[in-house]
């Protein structure tokens, strides 16, 4: 038999006959959207599970971004990282504000605080830092900064459902947290999002904002968007729920057999995380260094596929690099060394629980023959 490629993530799929119960609920309510049953029960389970005190469904991330920005009133310049998914510029983008591009660390390839100062300008407002890999950043320096020079901070969180700092939610930090649930994230709805806010008064400003900015029947309050998530996106989320613990540690076991069998080779380096942080294995990243190694990040790539084996360069090109934004001054190579050159060691290994060890072993072969 035809052995099935291997891609860099898989969904964990809950039984299908365990999610018909909440799908005749729904035809038998013909509730099918617009804060249901589900919904509500999803938006206070993940409360829980997370330990945040509100969340906001949405249909996806990006468009959880957009409304974050929208629901701080962010105008003119947004300081962000160009080491990340296109969508975290993008929505800085769709709000008619200007993305400034600041360094990422070369340690743990986050926003590098040290740099953030010199990008502020008059015009700037927020940060949007992202917790890359699920990697959190360096949320107490970033936390001075914006209160020094009176700025906002949205995180995008998308890599870091379930991450802790000090025992304490990663989504705490900031003024609001987003989350992505789509497919390929540790936790997925098919397609979703949340916003995390820190009262009450935010988490209705939000609530509107997702809901063309209707306050009641006849109040608009906002111009807002539809950003809504569906009950049978909210009924698969609750499913995931309940085996997410189960999720983390099969990613964990898979995380920690890579570096097991690859740790310790000169031209190779993992992410560390940082201390006290509880991870939730969202990508295994690993560094090649071509002069060292003797092999360049792209010729293992191709090898992989090769054997139909689909390891991705997640984050390269850089965001800077791409048409829409590399012609801003700060989108220059210069402005950005560590991640021009971070950009280009980084290959993103398969990792998923239902991942076969032996691929494992095989990936790792392909990886230091
Ligand atoms: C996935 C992701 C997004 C976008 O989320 P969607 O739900 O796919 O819209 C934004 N930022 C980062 C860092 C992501 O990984």
């Amino acid at each position: 038999m035809k052995k099935e490629p291997i891609y860099v993530t898989q969904p964990s799929m809950p039984e299908l006959d365990d999610f018909i119960p909440y799908l005749k609920e729904i035809w038998g309510s013909k509730w099918l959207t617009n804060n249901g049953k589900f919904h509500k029960q999803l938006e206070d389970s993940l409360c829980e599970y997370l330990g945040v005190k509100y969340l906001s469904l949405f249909s996806n991330g990006t468009l959880a971004l957009i409304t974050a920005l929208q629901t701080l009133r962010i105008t003119g310049e947004v300081i962000t990282t160009p080491f990340s998914f296109v969508a975290t510029t993008h929505a800085i983008h769709w709000n008619g504000i200007k993305p400034v591009f600041c360094d990422i660390e070369p340690e743990f390839m986050t926003l590098d605080a040290d740099k953030i100062e010199s990008a502020i300008t008059p015009k700037t407002t927020a940060i949007l830092p992202v917790h890359i890999y699920g990697n959190p950043c360096n949320v107490d320096r970033i936390s001075k900064i914006a209160d020094t020079y009176g700025l906002k901070v949205i995180y995008d969180a998308c890599h870091a459902f379930g991450v802790e700092i000090n025992g304490k939610s990663v989504l705490e930090f900031g003024e609001l947290s987003v989350l992505s649930f789509h497919a390929t994230k540790v936790f997925t709805t098919f397609e979703g999002g949340a916003i995390i806010s820190h009262d009450e008064k935010t988490k209705k400003r939000v609530d509107f904002l997702k809901n063309f900015g209707f306050a009641d029947e006849e109040t608009v309050v906002a111009p807002g968007i539809n950003a809504k998530m569906s009950e049978v996106q909210s009924a698969f989320g609750l499913l995931q729920l309940k085996s997410i613990n189960d999720v983390i540690l099969k990613r964990k076991e898979k995380y920690d057999l890579y570096r097991k069998l690859l740790e310790g080779r000169d031209g190779i380096r993992f992410l560390d995380y940082r201390t006290s942080v509880k991870p939730n294995y969202a990508y295994i990243p690993v560094f090649i260094n071509e002069k060292v190694f003797g092999k360049s990040r792209d010729k293992i790539y191709n090898d992989l596929r090769d054997e139909e084996i689909y390891a991705r360069k997640y984050f390269y090109p850089l965001i800077s690099q791409f048409p829409s934004y590399k012609n801003l001054p700060s989108a220059s190579k210069e402005n950005l060394p560590v991640a021009e050159d971070i950009c280009r060691e980084v290959l993103c290994m398969p990792l998923y629980p239902n991942l076969d060890n032996k691929d494992i072993k095989k990936i790792v072969d392909i990886i230091i023959k």
